[in-house]
């Protein structure tokens, strides 16, 4: 709900690069984590006795509690953080999902049904042959810790989807967690996805998505996010309000709309999230006082040139006469005055495109499964 507040003010795509932040229902949403300590330990207890020896079981947990991340009030912001840190613990973000699927077909998985389950130890030599291919990628200055990333995402697999401690994961658990937290397009991962859950005509099954949302919607619950964006019967029905025939393209405008549907707002922000990591904006801080800022930037729409670094307006900071119900503009961009009306200028003489669509349109009959045709 709170995010659904939060993405309803989301400009039209001619204002790319800026989102208007709702305050509204800042009171809800702190969600309940009551439970926190007893849901995790009763998780990894349960769920990863066979996990690799080298890395502590808890130790991702217990690393992301470090983190603080529940002080973040907007819960969408808060589960894509902790999504974002376990994908970034794990290296994930390094393997991009075109070398995912490959890995998936080098594996056979391709062949397996999608309900045949596999035991840890053969996803484990899975997530070896993904780990050691991606340091063949990368330059020797480079290279992750294979054995460690092994163990931790090993460790969170089994926690998210083995709680009950069969000791195996259905190759569509296996195939949706990896190719959601992989790196990569969010395009890429959703045409992938739909390649798995739509028939020989190109039409998607609707029980094949509702299967596709209860094992993407573990993602949030393993970070304990499951009050805002656990599974429910109704999660299909919130995207797909009536049973037509859905295709690939539909499909793609559907998820990658905005504001996405509620159950799945938590993906592209982590995509985003992602994107601004590394964007400076030389602007000062009003609460904190730094003098430059790294990621989002959230400009006040009421108060002149109040504006807040990321880390203070997620916690709900606010000084002076701003409030942080005040409505807020997201940036994710930092241009200088001069870059500004350059822009504004090639805008009025037709310069900027407008009104793009998010995703370029695929061909809805012909398209094989990506797993096939698209390996690099
Ligand atoms: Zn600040
Ligand atoms: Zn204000």
């Amino acid at each position: 709900m709170a995010a659904r507040s939060l993405l309803r003010a989301a400009l039209p795509s001619s204002a790319a690069g800026s989102l208007l932040v709702m305050p509204s229902g800042a009171g809800r949403l702190f969600v309940s984590l009551c439970g926190y300590n007893r849901t995790s330990h009763r998780m990894i207890e349960e769920g990863s006795k066979r996990g690799k020896a080298m890395v502590e079981k808890r130790q991702l947990f217990m690393e992301m509690r470090a983190q603080n991340f529940d002080v973040i009030r907007l819960s969408t912001y808060r589960t894509a953080c902790k999504l974002r840190f376990v994908q970034k613990r794990c290296n994930l973000h390094l393997v991009d999902v075109w070398n995912m699927i490959e890995a998936f077909r080098d594996n056979g998985l391709n062949t397996l049904d999608h309900n045949a389950e596999i035991n840890v130890s053969r996803l484990e030599t899975i997530l070896s042959s993904i780990y050691y291919q991606l340091n063949k990628r990368l330059p020797t200055t480079h290279q992750i810790n294979v054995e460690q990333s092994i163990g931790l995402l090993l460790n969170f697999m089994v926690a998210t989807y083995d709680s009950e401690s069969h000791g195996k994961l259905t190759v569509f658990s296996m195939k949706a967690m990896l190719s959601t937290m992989c790196g990569g397009k969010i395009v890429d991962k959703l045409r992938y996805i739909f390649s798995q859950i739509s028939d020989s005509n190109g039409v998607m099954m609707f029980a094949k998505f509702d299967q596709f949302l209860r094992e993407v919607l573990k993602l949030p619950t393993a970070v304990f996010e499951g009050p805002s964006f656990g599974y429910t019967e109704h999660s299909v029905r919130t995207c797909f309000p009536q049973q037509k025939k859905i295709m690939l393209n539909t499909f793609l405008d559907v998820l990658m709309a905005d504001p996405p549907p509620q159950c799945l707002v938590w993906l592209p922000l982590m995509h985003r999230l992602a994107n601004v990591e590394n964007v400076f904006h030389p602007v000062e801080c009003s609460y904190c006082r730094s003098e430059s800022m790294m990621g989002f930037r959230y400009r006040c729409q009421q108060c002149h040139g109040y504006q807040l670094c990321q880390s203070c307006f997620w916690r709900g900071h606010a000084n002076g006469p701003h409030s942080n119900q005040h409505q807020m503009k997201e940036h994710s961009s930092w241009k200088s005055p001069a870059k500004k009306l350059s822009h504004a200028i090639s805008k009025s003489l037709g310069c900027v495109p407008i009104g793009e669509p998010p995703h370029p349109v695929f061909p809805e009959q012909a398209e094989r499964p990506p797993e096939l045709t698209h390996t690099v």
